[in-house]
């Protein structure tokens, strides 16, 4: 496990540290900084936690949740800023046009997108890991660092989320060797499954039906549109529509399934989702998206329904 040591060595001596990852926030990207960070916390430094979008309903439960701060126009001094579960330096929500976030470097960009840019100074970016939380708990075994209770649940949930619940490709021996070293570590699978699958709000059931009744088929491809309308009507949060895009592949015969979402600003942020036959990172990536090759995403800052006709075209190409 020697690709460990120079990120190890990195951190030792390091007596503050900023964590940060991804807007629009996943399981992973809570997971995995809050992992990190309470591990750091216990090894005796001073950590702060940023997210651009703070802490979303869905992830209150997790322990220590209130350490996730929401970005600030400019950082506080740290020996090193570490970037987490994020696949382009724009993802980190730095550059807002109104608050540039100005004095930040990030020292080691440590992800599993295989679409990663490498924009940090130093880069640990493993694709074979399905999650972050995963490299998270390989590096705390490797350097023997502690792995109490708080930890193993943040990453067990990041570990839970982005493995789709340990069945998207990429899910292997390893992944449930680090699912058990992490329920032994005290992660309860059935308490963390409730909070993660069955609390979604009202209003995000609600914002779902909408989706429902607007999927659309045609032959491999599902796909399914919501605009900014909908969101007023169900008085929905952007987080609400976690789960939306992976309902078109439950259909047979479904390859290959796409959700959009109309902004009110004009813009457009697309999700998309594939069993097998085709690579959504690669799509995504020529529309300046990525991801993984079974789960991809892409943001459109304008001309949504342009591009959402555009990215439709494509999809059925790629068919
Ligand atoms: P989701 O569809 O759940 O938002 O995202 C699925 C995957 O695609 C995640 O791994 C996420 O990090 C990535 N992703 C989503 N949107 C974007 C985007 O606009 N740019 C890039 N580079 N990756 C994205
Ligand atoms: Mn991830």
């Amino acid at each position: 496990m020697h690709a460990y040591d120079e990120l190890i060595r990195a951190l030792t001596p390091a007596r503050s540290v900023i964590l940060l990852s991804h807007l629009r926030p996943d399981g992973d990207a809570y997971g995995s900084a809050l992992g990190l960070g309470l591990c750091l916390r216990a090894l005796g430094k001073a950590v702060r936690i940023f997210n651009r979008d703070g802490l979303s309903q869905t992830y209150r439960f997790l322990p220590h949740a209130e350490l996730i701060e929401r970005t600030p126009a400019r950082l506080p001094e740290a020996d090193l800023i570490i970037a987490l579960d994020t696949s382009t330096e724009e993802r980190l929500g730095l550059v807002d046009s109104l608050k540039p976030v100005v004095n930040v470097s990030v020292d080691w960009n440590i992800d599993h997108h295989v679409s990663n840019t490498g924009y940090g100074r130093r880069q640990f970016i493993t694709p074979s890991q399905p999650a972050t939380a995963g490299i998270i708990l390989d590096l705390i075994t490797t350097a023997n660092w502690p792995l109490m209770t708080d930890i193993a649940t943040a990453l067990y949930v990041g570990l839970l989320t982005d493995t789709g619940s340990f069945h998207h490709r990429g899910t292997n021996a390893h992944t449930f060797d680090q699912a058990a070293r992490l329920v032994a570590a005290g992660a309860d699978p059935t308490a963390l499954a409730r909070h993660c699958y069955q609390n979604i709000s009202p209003t995000s059931f609600k914002l779902q039906q909408r989706a429902w009744t607007n999927w659309q088929f045609e032959g491999a491809l599902a796909h399914t549109t919501l605009t900014a309308q909908d969101f007023t009507d169900c008085g929905a949060l952007p987080e609400d529509t976690e789960g939306i895009v992976e309902t078109g592949l439950t259909v047979s015969g479904t390859e290959l399934s796409a959700f959009f979402e109309l902004k009110a600003d004009g813009g457009l942020k697309v999700s998309l989702r594939s069993k097998d036959a085709i690579n959504v990172s690669d799509l995504a990536v020529t529309f300046g998206g990525g991801g993984h090759p079974g789960a991809a995403g892409i943001g459109f800052k304008q001309d949504g329904a342009a591009n959402r006709q555009l990215v439709l075209d494509k999809l059925r190409k790629a068919l």
